[in-house]
């Protein structure tokens, strides 16, 4: 099946992206929220977006215009009944998905693909709460959406063919380049980027090199375009623990282990960029 129509829940960093590529690339969006406020934080956040892009010369104010005019917003999933997908991009705890998986499963038809944007949570176990498993997948976006190239299109043990075809083929449509994933603890891209992060801190706790001494030897040795202290600083040291706690528990193997100097670091208030210290110092 094609997709035309999408239904987005969550306006946050996640969904808005979501929602400002589908609509760029033509198709008629329902974002849904719990509030007013977040979806007008979600919306003010596209606005921006797309006002760069007509700034760069990368987009014609009328095209933008009409992309804005494809969103539409409620608090009311109902508003998006006529959704040929709908995307999950709320946060991440089993119970608030579970309640919008069940309620997706009954407004949307009998085919409407069901899909979540879930970064750790297994796709199988998800797919329980819809009724038609075979309709259930996992589209992974990067963040931030509108720059980055890849999603995982994550397939669970009951998802059917047809459906993993109609998620990539959509990735396609939002100009995405899709990649084929079985439903595994960090799917491919964190399962392989999480432990090198956590071998940069390793080598940065034990004293191999200096933080930016390590980043540059990373970035100049392997062509990264950001070096992994760096990133983990990004994506937050607390997120980054995180992730490698899930992948050690899920897996079952001691070498993802977060490095204590995440544990540490975080204890003393350096989440990373957020927090204005990380492993480099962003106060200035
Ligand atoms: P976020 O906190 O920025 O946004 C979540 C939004 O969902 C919020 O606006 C919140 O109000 C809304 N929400 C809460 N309950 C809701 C409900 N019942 N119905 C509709 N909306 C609801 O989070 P995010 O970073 O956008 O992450 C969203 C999802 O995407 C998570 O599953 C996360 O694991 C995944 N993800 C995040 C990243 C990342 O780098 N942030 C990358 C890939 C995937």
């Amino acid at each position: 099946m094609s997709v035309n129509k999408l239904l987005v829940a969550g306006a946050g960093q996640m969904g808005a992206g979501i929602v400002q590529v589908s609509a760029v690339a033509g198709l008629d969006v329902v974002m849904i929220d719990v509030a007013d406020e977040f979806i007008e934080r979600g919306m003010a956040g596209i606005e921006k977006g797309l006002g760069r892009m007509v700034e760069r010369g990368r987009m014609e104010g009328a095209a933008r215009d009409a992309a804005l005019a494809r969103i539409t917003t409620s608090t009311d999933m109902a508003v998006g009944a006529g959704a040929d997908l709908f995307v999950e991009a709320a946060p991440e705890v089993v119970e608030i998905k579970a309640g919008l998986f069940a309620r997706a499963a009954v407004i949307l038809r009998d085919d409407a693909i069901i899909a979540t944007n879930t970064s750790s949570l297994s796709v199988t176990k998800l797919a329980a709460f819809v009724t038609n498993p075979a309709r259930f997948v996992g589209i992974h976006f990067f963040n931030p959406v509108p720059a980055m190239a890849l999603v995982e299109v994550v397939k669970g043990s009951a998802t059917s063919d047809e459906t993993v075809a109609a998620a990539r083929a959509y990735a396609e449509t939002v100009g995405k380049t899709p990649i084929t994933v079985s439903d595994s603890p960090g799917f491919v891209v964190n399962r392989i980027l999480f432990p090198m992060i956590n071998e940069a801190a390793r080598a940065f706790a034990e004293g191999v090199a200096g933080a930016a001494d390590i980043d540059t030897g990373m970035k100049l040795g392997t062509n990264w375009p950001m070096g992994p202290l760096a990133l983990a600083d990004l994506v937050g040291l607390d997120t980054t623990k995180a992730i490698l706690e899930t992948l050690e528990r899920e897996l079952g193997d001691a070498s993802y282990r977060p490095a204590e100097i995440l544990g540490e670091l975080v204890a003393a208030g350096k989440s990373g960029r957020k927090s204005g210290a990380g492993f480099f110092d962003y106060s200035r």
